[in-house]
C-alpha cells in the first residue's frame, strides 16, 4: 500500500495534535509535530535571552540549533493513566503511546515547552522568514519518505504543497479556548476562560496574518470543523479520506 503524506494544519486548539495523533496511530505512520520545533526553538531564544524580534541572532540561533522529535509509539511507552478519559482533545500527551519526545540539542524539553510563556513565544518567532527556512527544510527531511501524519499551520500549503491527503482543522474560539484550558489545567496551571480566549485570540491573528507563511487553508484542503465532534470521530474521518486517496491512486 502507498505510504501517503497527510497534512492537517489549522488554528491553535483545533484538536490537530490530538487528532494527527491519532490518524497516524490508526494508519500506522509517524506522527509529526511542526510546532513542537517552534517551540523547542523559542525556548532556547528564552533561555539564552534573545530578543525574539531579533531576526537576524534568531536566524543563526535556529540554524545552529538541533531538534530531534523521536516518535514514542511503542506500545510500552504509553501507557494510559487509570480514569483518563481517552477520547478528550486535552491532555493529549499522556492519553496515547503516539507521541513525541522532543530533544534540544540533545537535551529532552517535551514538557518544557507546553508552557504559556512557551506558546507565545513559539508563535512570536514564527512570524520571521529565517527560523522558518531553517524549521521547513527539517521538516521536508523528516517526511520525505511518506507513511507521515504532520500537523502545524503550513504543512499543506509550503512544507508539502504536494500533500496526498490536505486536512484543515477548525472549530469555534470558545471551544478552542476551553481545550486549551483543560490542557493547562491538567498539567495544575491556573489560567481563566477569559485570559485563554484573549491569547488564543493573539495567536489566530499573529499566525493568520504574519507575512511569512500565514496561516491559510491551502485551495485543496479538506475543511474539518470539530466544534461538535470527538477525537475518534474527526480521525477516523480522516482515516476514510486516507483511504479514498489510497484506493484512487491519486497524489493531489
Ligand atoms: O501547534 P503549536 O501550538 O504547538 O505551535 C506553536 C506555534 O508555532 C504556533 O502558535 C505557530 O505560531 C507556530 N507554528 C507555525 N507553523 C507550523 C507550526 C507551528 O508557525 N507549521
Amino acid at each position: 500500500m502507498r505510504k501517503l503524506i497527510v497534512a492537517i494544519d489549522g488554528p491553535v486548539g483545533s484538536g490537530k495534535s490530538t487528532v494527527a495523533r491519532r490518524v497516524a496511530e490508526l494508519l500506522g505512520y509517524t506522527y509529526l509535530d511542526s510546532g513542537a520545533m517552534y517551540r523547542a526553538v523559542a525556548l532556547k531564544a528564552m533561555r539564552r535571552g534573545i530578543p525574539l524580534d531579533d531576526a537576524m541572532r534568531m536566524d543563526q540561533l535556529a540554524k545552529e540549533t538541533r531538534i530531534d522529535l523521536v516518535p514514542t509509539n511503542s506500545e510500552s511507552s504509553g501507557a494510559k493513566a487509570p480514569g483518563q478519559e481517552s477520547n478528550a482533545y486535552a491532555g493529549a500527551e499522556a492519553q496515547t503511546p503516539y507521541g513525541t519526545r522532543v530533544l534540544l540539542d540533545g537535551a529532552d524539553v517535551t514538557a518544557e515547552i507546553r508552557t504559556p510563556g512557551a506558546s507565545q513565544s513559539a508563535s512570536k518567532i514564527a512570524v520571521l522568514a529565517g527560523v522558518r527556512r531553517h524549521l521547513v527544510a527539517e521538516q521536508r527531511r523528516a517526511g520525505a519518505a511518506g507513511g507521515v501524519v504532520m500537523e502545524g499551520r503550513d504543512i499543506g500549503t509550503v512544507v508539502f504543497p504536494d500533500a496526498d491527503l490536505k486536512i484543515y482543522l477548525d472549530a469555534s474560539v470558545e471551544v478552542r479556548a476551553q481545550r486549551r484550558l483543560q490542557e493547562h489545567m491538567a498539567r495544575g496551571e491556573t489560567i481563566s476562560l477569559e485570559k485563554m480566549m484573549e491569547e488564543v485570540r493573539q495567536r489566530d491573528q499573529r499566525d493568520k496574518e504574519r507575512e511569512a507563511s500565514p496561516l491559510v487553508r491551502a485551495a485543496d484542503a479538506l475543511l474539518v470543523d470539530n466544534t461538535a465532534m470527538d477525537v475518534e470521530e474527526t480521525a477516523r474521518l480522516i482515516v476514510m479520506l486516507a483511504g479514498e486517496k489510497q484506493g484512487s491512486g491519486a497524489s493531489g
